[in-house]
């Protein structure tokens, strides 16, 4: 029997609705497979905890956190609370601290579903993009000076480190070649951006010494971007910087569908902390509390949860099984073009499950 610990951070909005859906089916996964177990730890931190609190989470948050496997968050924000106050005191100590360098979104269109690029079909969209998620554009350093005159500035530092763009492009490339894909591209800008950006390129292209079989390729983010488009067939593994690796996988996502199916890790690879699992949408407040919301991005998360653990056939099953539902078209949520409810979803995936289990 193998026994796995979850930390679950249901949140604000919809992130609870979407939640109950997620650890309903881990009950479902226990009960087909018989030897894991899923002991899980609701924790209360959102941003009624910070009304009440004065905080988004106790003092000693991270270190509740620390022990457990994996940690799954719904979604964080409320339109009262401001997003530097929700981000800044819960996501991002938890990414930082727990060194989860990496941000994984898997950019997939699943059977069942249509594109909005109408002329792509499932072969043309299914790559990965590997977000830099501790460094980068998001460096909280720089100032503004001369407030109320005509030479009011601002400055805002990019910081790059040796150590961080090692990591995150070797990582990039051992997970191109675990998973047999055969190109790597790495977003760029070192034609405007002229220091950080060199030293980028610099450092992939060293890397790319060590993985002569992977086909790598430095593509400027613009460009990168109108591929994403026009070209989504040419993407195996994605590499970039935390600001274009954002921008890049909300791209991504309204290409296979929207935030509704968009998952994520935040994962540290060395397993020195726990990675944590989260949809890439937010609390959404213009749907919450009606019931709608779409649970496969919360669920998908969990299947790359997972596979993180080491269980992927586990993570293939729940995958299968969502495409299965999709496929079958019966049970859609609005937000792709259907009328039924976050439950009827989260029950017709785990109905499937049971069929293929
Ligand atoms: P936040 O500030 O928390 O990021 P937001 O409103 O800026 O919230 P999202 O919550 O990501 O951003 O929502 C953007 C849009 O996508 C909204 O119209 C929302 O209803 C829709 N949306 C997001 N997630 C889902 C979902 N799981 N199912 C259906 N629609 C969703
Ligand atoms: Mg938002």
């Amino acid at each position: 029997m193998k026994h796995f610990s979850a930390a679950v951070i249901p949140g604000d909005g919809i992130g609870p609705e979407v939640m109950d859906e997620g650890l309903s089916l881990l009950e479902t996964i226990c009960e087909i497979h018989g030897g894991i177990s899923f002991q899980t730890e609701i924790l209360p931190w959102n941003c009624r905890y910070y009304q009440e609190h004065g905080r988004m989470m106790p003092v000693d948050g991270l270190e509740k956190l620390q022990p457990f496997d994996v940690i799954l968050l719904g979604a964080i924000g409320a339109p009262d609370v401001p997003d530097h106050i929700s981000v800044w005191e819960l996501i991002l100590p938890i990414r930082r601290s727990f060194h989860q360098y990496v941000n994984l979104r898997p950019i997939k269109l699943l059977r069942g579903l249509e594109s909005p690029l109408r002329y792509k079909g499932h072969a043309d969209l299914d790559f990965v993009v590997v977000r830099e998620n501790t460094e980068g554009e998001y460096s909280n350093m720089g100032g503004r000076l001369h407030a109320g005159t005509p030479y009011e500035l601002a400055v805002q530092n990019n910081v790059f480190t040796r150590f961080g763009i090692e990591r995150i492009v070797r990582f990039s490339y051992e997970l191109a070649m675990a998973t047999g894909k055969r190109r790597l591209t790495a977003a760029t800008k070192s034609n405007g951006i002229n220091h950080s950006m060199p030293f980028w390129d610099e450092i992939v292209n060293e890397i790319s010494q060590e993985y002569l079989e992977i086909q790598t390729q430095l593509t400027h983010i613009d460009a990168l971007a109108a591929f994403f488009i026009s070209r989504p067939e040419n993407f195996d593994v994605v590499v970039a910087s935390n600001l274009f690796g954002d921008i890049l996988t909300d791209l991504g996502a309204a290409a296979v569908g929207g935030l509704g199916l968009a998952p994520s890790g935040n994962i540290n690879p060395d397993k020195t902390y726990p990675s944590m699992f989260e949809p890439i949408h937010g609390s959404a407040p213009d749907i919450a509390g009606k019931g709608i919301a779409n649970p496969i991005a919360t669920i998908w998360s969990i299947s790359m949860m997972l596979d993180h653990l080491g269980e992927r056939e586990l993570g293939k099953l729940i995958l299968e099984s969502i495409e299965g539902v999709l496929v079958e078209g019966k049970i859609r949520t609005p937000d792709i073009g259907g009328r039924a409810t976050t439950r009827e979803m989260g029950e017709a995936i785990r109905e499937q499950m049971y069929r293929r289990g």
